[in-house]
């Protein structure tokens, strides 16, 4: 039963999150305009509004025009509600989950638009981006639970350690091939990641993160011979943090 509401707050998390991450990028507001068709501009009313429901019950077009919507909506709002499940199921429903929720939650939000606004060329010309809100603001909420929890110390110092085990070769990279490599995004991400998780996550997580991206970019590297294409890395940042709660916690 308990599972079935965590599910359903889940899917109304996703849902905003997927507000956040279109709006966000492009300096909207996010409480107004009401949510709307992007090519009709129709306001969608609540029963076009509800998570996964609407999309199925409308085969996945607007109800007004007719414009198909994006397979990503759903798999955000269901990606969402999965996450906070395992977090409820892996840590056994204790308070701490909610910490790991609004952990995820940022991180995921980041990740989805570090990844949607890197392949939106025509918006995004300078390639993915990592609102810096989420980073800030996670760290922010990670250093008052700390407190709370008598663990300042750690959190803080987990932050530094995100920080900087980034910071040496996105500042390497960027001397060797004259290139940003690693953007302060991605740098701010992981100290979130550090004032969540301690120093010991972080580096874990930088290794995971690693052996995802390099796994994801040898695939891009194969069928598009492409070989300065940008592989967002908050996906990884993000693949690799919620790996570590999933199997260390
Ligand atoms: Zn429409």
């Amino acid at each position: 039963m308990i599972y079935a509401v965590i599910a359903l707050l889940g899917l109304i998390f996703g849902s905003f999150m997927n507000v956040l991450i279109y709006r966000i990028p492009r300096g909207e507001s996010i409480v107004s305009p009401a949510s709307h068709c992007p090519k009709c501009n129709k306001k969608l009313s609540w029963y076009s509004n509800i998570p996964i429901v609407s999309f199925i019950l409308q085969r996945g077009r607007c109800r007004n025009c007719g414009e198909s919507i994006s397979i990503r909506y759903p798999i955000v709002e269901l990606l969402t509600s999965l996450v906070f499940v395992l977090i409820f199921l892996q840590s056994g429903g204790t308070v701490e989950s909610i910490k790991y929720c609004v952990m995820a939650f940022l991180l995921m939000a980041a990740a989805f638009t570090d990844l949607f606004t890197s392949q939106d060329a025509e918006n995004f010309p300078e390639g993915g981006v990592i609102p810096d809100i989420y980073s800030v603001g996670g760290v922010l909420i990670a250093y008052i639970w700390a407190f709370y929890d008598g663990n300042l110390y750690d959190s803080l110092a987990g932050s530094g350690t995100g920080v900087f085990i980034l910071l040496i070769p996105a500042v390497l990279y960027q001397l060797i091939r004259k290139r940003e490599g690693l953007g302060l995004g991605d740098i701010f991400l992981m100290g979130m990641v550090g004032s969540f998780l301690g120093s010991y996550a972080v580096v874990w997580v930088l290794c995971a993160a690693s052996i995802i991206g390099l796994v994801i970019g040898f695939g891009v590297l194969l069928k598009t011979k492409e070989r300065n294409y940008r592989l967002p890395f908050a996906p990884m940042i993000a693949a690799g943090s919620l790996l570590y709660i999933f199997m260390e916690l």
